[in-house]
């Protein structure tokens, strides 16, 4: 995750964007992935953008600074939103 992907992220939690588990985004809160994705106007969202414009890998393994368990960054993304329920400003600090 690059520095602009942790300033999405800063920026979302800053405008008390609501935050999702499990899904992308609901109409109204979206999940850590979803803020990247633009998934409020899914029309805008490209899933390439995750690795060419914020830097997420869907290949390279990183540990998880909670649980130290290796993921897939996309993955890590979801799970620390998911299952150690980081909010968006966690996630901005945390993700290695
Ligand atoms: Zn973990």
């Amino acid at each position: 995750m690059n520095e602009a992907a942790r300033e999405k992220l800063i920026r979302a939690q800053m405008a008390g964007v609501e935050q999702v588990k499990g899904r992308l985004g609901d109409g109204k809160a979206l999940c850590a992935i979803g803020v990247l994705l633009n998934w409020e106007n899914w029309r805008m969202a490209h899933w390439k953008d995750l690795e060419t414009r914020w830097g997420v890998s869907f290949s390279q393994a990183v540990p998880c600074p909670e649980c130290g368990e290796r993921r897939r960054e996309a993955n890590l993304i979801a799970h620390l939103n998911d299952e150690h329920e980081f909010d968006f400003l966690t996630i901005a600090r945390k993700m290695p």
